[in-house]
């Protein structure tokens, strides 16, 4: 009970320990995934904030060039002036590398550059798109590399109508792909981490890191356009990046207004290092308690085993003692003390309940002359073999045998009657008669027993003394009378019939 309340405690504890732990571990998890999130997303709203700034202003200076050549056109004066302008605005306007004006067929009629060699941007895909749509908004490409500067660059453009409404051009600006990046840089990512501008479509405008095929990259198979922007315009995600494989805590964002999203993304091994490295340090401070608790409940518990085997043995020990102190060590029945004890026991009940208790005294004949012949080592081997033979004739539970001291043994026989002890008395005396043990110095020629038998109920708390000088007046009777006989003795009040007072040497012919 003890062990297992012990293994129980131990148990309980080391399971508290370990959710105690678990619970605070998963809570710093969380913790560092919020804040991961809130710094991802400030960066996002930082990129959201400069692409629509870039992308504004840019489309402005398009819409008043776009207005003046629809208006003045670009023929001779203006074309100087327009380009004067454009350097002015280039340089006035934060990111912007370069305006250009096309005519119908795509050739260069005015560029903020003064480039004179006339190109020719027919072929790009802006100019194509502006071509076939009459849609007069702003239109964000692909990254193309600049004829001019030979550098990435983000194209915004318009498109230049004729007065009576038909295509006459396009108007450009440029953003290089390096003013967003050299921003990103300023930004507080890791070294795994991203940021990134992509078009809706999902081609990239501009990442931190910088890819090799950054103009040819396309994030529109990524978690990101598939799982997360097609029902949420912003929020946070958990990705493995398609282009790298780094998985990462995102925030993203549709740009307002512009067909171009930002995102930003922290990887998890950045964020989640600190983290396992307490956790680590938690989980190994447990393991340590939960050693140490396991360790010190194993020594509890042998301690505990080692307790409860002494217990065991000293109560074993004990009730050893008990039996040894109540045995008669040579006959191995119940001693003199045993008895006694016994006696007042069960004299005392009687007496409250009024009922009968009978003694028998048993004492063996000629004993004195059987020393004598066979040496007193037979004469203990003789006292022991009828002392067997008087705890055989005893078999009710309750009823006790004894040795009464030298040859004389005793019968405590609750709840009898004369009748009974009478009975009982006589069995032993036939029985110790037929075990015919050889005394050749006795007139009987074997050794013999004489008992006195006394069945009371009345005489009060200290009548059991009387009781016994009774049964020993009983047994003298016996011995006088020739010995080997039982003689017993009704109490003076008892109700039994006079014919009930035994005396008989012979055990065949006595009938109570
Ligand atoms: P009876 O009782 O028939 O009158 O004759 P008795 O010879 O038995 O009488 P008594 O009581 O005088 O003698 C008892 C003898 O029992 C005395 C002693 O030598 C012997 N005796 C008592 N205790 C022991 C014992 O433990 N071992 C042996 N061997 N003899 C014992
Ligand atoms: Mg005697
Ligand atoms: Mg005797």
């Amino acid at each position: 009970m003890l062990t297992k309340a012990l293994i129980g405690f131990i148990a309980l504890v080391c399971l508290s320990l370990i959710l105690a732990t678990a619970w605070q571990i998963n809570q710093s998890r969380n913790e560092r995934i919020a804040t991961a999130k809130i710094s991802v997303s400030n960066i996002v709203l930082a990129a959201e904030q400069l692409a629509q700034d870039t992308i504004r202003q840019a489309d402005n200076t398009l819409r008043d060039l776009v207005e003046r050549v629809e208006h003045d056109g670009v023929d001779g004066d203006q074309q100087v002036r327009l380009e004067k302008l454009m350097a002015r605005a280039v340089v006035n306007v934060d990111g912007i590398q370069g305006l250009f004006i096309y005519d119908a067929q795509g050739n260069w009629v005015a560029n903020s550059l003064s480039q004179g060699t006339p190109l020719n941007n027919g072929d790009r895909a802006y100019f194509t798109y502006h071509r076939d749509n009459p849609d007069a908004s702003i239109h964000i490409g692909s990254i193309v590399e600049s004829r001019s500067t030979g550098d990435m660059v983000i194209p915004i453009s318009r498109r230049i109508n004729a007065a009576d409404g038909t295509f006459a051009g396009v108007a450009l600006a440029t953003v290089p792909v390096a003013y967003f990046q050299a921003f990103f840089k300023r930004m507080d990512v890791d070294e795994k981490g991203v940021i990134f501008l992509a078009l809706s479509n999902g081609d990239l405008l501009a990442r931190r890191p910088t890819l090799t095929a950054l103009m040819t990259t396309n994030v529109a198979k990524g978690d990101l356009f598939t799982l997360y922007l097609p029902y949420s315009d912003s929020g946070n995600a958990l990705i493995k990046s398609v282009v790298d494989g780094v998985e990462r805590i995102y925030a993203y964002r549709r740009v307002a207004g512009l067909p171009i999203v930002a995102a930003a993304g922290v990887s998890c091994e950045h964020v989640f290092a600190p983290w396992w490295d307490y956790a680590y340090r938690s989980m190994a401070a447990i393991a340590l308690i939960i050693f140490a608790l396991v360790l010190l409940g194993f020594l509890l518990y042998r301690q505990i085993q080692h307790l409860i085997t002494a217990e065991n043995d000293l109560n074993t020990a004990r009730t050893e003692l008990e039996v040894i102190a109540q045995t008669d060590s040579l006959t191995h029945l119940a001693n003199r003390r045993c008895f006694d004890a016994t006696l007042q026991r069960e004299w005392g009940r009687a007496n409250r309940n009024n009922s009968f208790i009978a003694i028998i005294l048993l004492d063996i004949d000629w004993f004195k002359q059987y020393n004598d012949r066979y040496g007193h080592i037979q004469g203990d081997d003789c006292l022991s073999e009828v002392a067997g033979i008087i705890g055989a004739c005893i078999n009710r539970a309750g009823d006790l045998a004894a040795r009464y001291g030298g040859e004389e043994f005793v019968i405590l026989l609750p709840e009898t009657h004369l009748a009974g002890a009478l009975i009982i008395a006589e069995k032993v005396r036939s029985a110790i008669e037929n075990a015919r043990i050889a005394h050749a110095t006795s007139p009987l020629g074997n050794v013999t027993i004489s008992s006195g038998v006394v069945a009371i109920n009345t005489l009060g708390k200290e009548g059991y003394k009387a009781a016994l000088e009774e049964a020993d007046r009983l047994l003298y009777r016996a011995k006088t009378k020739g010995r080997n006989r039982v003689e017993g003795q009704l109490p003076v009040n008892d109700s039994f019939p006079v014919n009930l007072i035994a005396s008989r040497r012979d055990a065949s012919s006595f009938q109570p």
